[in-house]
């Protein structure tokens, strides 16, 4: 199942750099994750300062 980023997200970027596959960007409040491309590595999750990015 792919990561989905949640309301805690606080738009620091730090996991956008960090997917292998580029499938997040800066969505209108908060970063969001191309549900389609994300190939579940957990890249994410493991450098969100508060936890915003689970797995659905
Ligand atoms: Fe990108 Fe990996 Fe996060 Fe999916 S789990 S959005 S591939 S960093
Ligand atoms: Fe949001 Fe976490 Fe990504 Fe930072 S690392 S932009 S807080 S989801």
């Amino acid at each position: 199942m792919a990561y989905k980023i949640t309301d805690a997200c606080v738009n620091c970027g730090a996991c956008a750099s960090e997917c292998p596959v580029n499938c997040i960007s800066q969505g209108d409040s908060i970063y969001v994750i191309d549900a389609d491309a994300c190939i579940d590595c957990g890249n994410c999750a493991n450098v969100c300062p508060v936890g915003a990015p689970v797995q659905e």
